[in-house]
């Protein structure tokens, strides 16, 4: 008897019907002889209503903003936890809701994004033991101070994988509106391929760098705990998309998949007095302001006077990075400041990139071709990051796609 911890999407619990099918899978799993629990999103297009009514009524500049914010915006789930305990009900399966605060799972103070700080498993372990279905609301927990904290979009997959490595559950079934992890998001290009297993570091790159199909935190903490996950279908009974560890890959290809990502900007300085410390001096205002630089590229004039310094920040951040370097101006003393929202970021990522050379010039000669231009360049061990103008994101990811060959096995 295994005890398995089951997550459904948005698409999955979207309307009444879906929630049957859900609750079909859950009996199913549960008629194999295995103990379940199950963690469920809100319905698809629900989170985005609850932050749209929040956003009419709030500039969200403030501590008490953001925590109202997670009152309203952590109810989308508080109510699939609901409904699906109800259809197993009906279909004879002994079941019982939980609110994050229920478990309780606690978490830190910040609002909006907050991180897991700890689940006690004592009540869900009790329904379990009792022969019930456990239904847990995804997405929140509760802080020391008893407000509701949400985990950030997406966060239903990490209050999955933590309810697993809490509970020592045998597996995570993460059940989503595609039957797998796929080598490109399979909505952007027709010939993604489908993996049957993905290392855990390519997922976490994949995940950081824009792909959705699992939140960045969620794979962290299976690594973390060594939980077992599966991404899979909730529409097909297919098998799905195994992490695992990089030894349990026999061949690896150069590129394990492509990643993009519409969520940051641009900033550019230019003409600013290149001494020692210019770089300190630019990105300080930043993090002073809890803002976050991913890309950085810096030019340097031929004599060496001055300097251009070019850096993505998240989309969201832009105006209050904007704001904190204007402010910054009299010491930075750079000529201008130029900011540019319509770019993309497009990532290639593979484990193979360790033992394979080259790997960047095949992605530059593909862009090249495609006359796309590089804007700014970053890398890692196992990934190539370029920024680009963003009305090219399809033809990118689709010439890259087809460049490493990532549509044959
Ligand atoms: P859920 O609501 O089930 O959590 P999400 O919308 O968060 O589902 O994530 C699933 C979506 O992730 C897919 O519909 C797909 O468009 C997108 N996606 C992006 N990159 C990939 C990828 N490499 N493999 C599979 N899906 C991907
Ligand atoms: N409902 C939340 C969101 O849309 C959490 C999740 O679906 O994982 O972001
Ligand atoms: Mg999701």
């Amino acid at each position: 008897m295994a005890l398995i911890v089951q997550k459904f999407g948005g698409t999955s619990v979207g309307d009444i019907e879906r929630i049957k099918n859900v609750a079909c899978k859950v009996k199913k799993e549960r008629d194999a002889g295995n103990r379940v629990a199950v963690v469920v999103s809100a319905m698809a297009g629900v989170t985005n209503q609850l932050v749209g009514y929040v956003e009419a009524l709030s500039p969200l500049n403030s501590d008490e903003a953001w925590r109202e914010y997670d009152q309203v915006v952590s109810s989308g789930e508080q109510v699939t936890s609901g409904l699906l305990a109800l259809a197993l009900h009906e279909m004879g399966v002994p079941s019982r809701s939980f609110a994050g605060g229920q478990i309780p799972l606690k978490t830190n103070h910040v609002h909006g994004k907050a991180r897991i700080a700890g689940i006690d498993a004592t009540e869900i372990k009790k329904a379990l033991d009792g022969g019930m279905a456990a239904v847990v609301a995804g997405f929140q927990g509760t802080t020391p101070d008893g407000r509701i904290a949400t985990l950030g979009r997406g966060g239903s997959d990490t209050s999955a994988v933590a309810l697993a490595a809490a509970l020592k559950a045998d597996r995570c079934d993460i059940y989503t509106d595609v039957d797998g992890v796929y080598t490109t998001d399979p909505r952007l290009v027709e010939g993604a391929r489908k993996l049957d297993k993905i290392t855990c570091e390519e997922m976490l790159e994949l995940a950081s760098l824009g792909a959705k199909v699992l939140q960045t935190r969620s794979v962290e903490m299976a690594m973390n705990h060594g939980v077992v996950v599966q991404v899979r279908s909730s529409f097909a009974d297919t098998p799905g998309t195994y992490l695992v560890n990089e030894e349990d890959i026999v061949e690896q290809k150069k590129i394990t998949g492509i990643a993009y990502s519409r969520d940051e900007a641009r900033v550019t300085l230019t003409g600013v007095p290149d001494k020692p410390g210019v770089a300190a001096a630019i990105f300080g205002p930043l993090a002073d302001a809890n803002i976050n630089v991913d890309m950085i590229v810096q030019n340097v004039d031929e004599i060496g006077r001055v300097t251009d310094m070019t850096f993505t920040v998240n989309k969201t951040d832009l105006e209050r990075a904007v704001a904190a370097l204007q402010k910054a101006r009299p010491v930075l003393q750079y000529k201008e400041m130029n900011a540019d929202k319509n770019v993309a970021k497009i990532s290639v990522v593979g484990v193979g990139m360790r033992s394979h050379a080259g790997v960047a010039l095949d992605m530059f000669k593909t862009l090249a071709e495609k006359n796309i231009n590089i804007l700014v360049i970053s890398t890692s061990e196992i990934k190539i990051s370029v920024l680009i103008a963003e009305e090219y994101t399809e033809l990118a990811v689709r010439a890259l796609h087809a460049a490493f060959e990532l549509e044959k096995a």
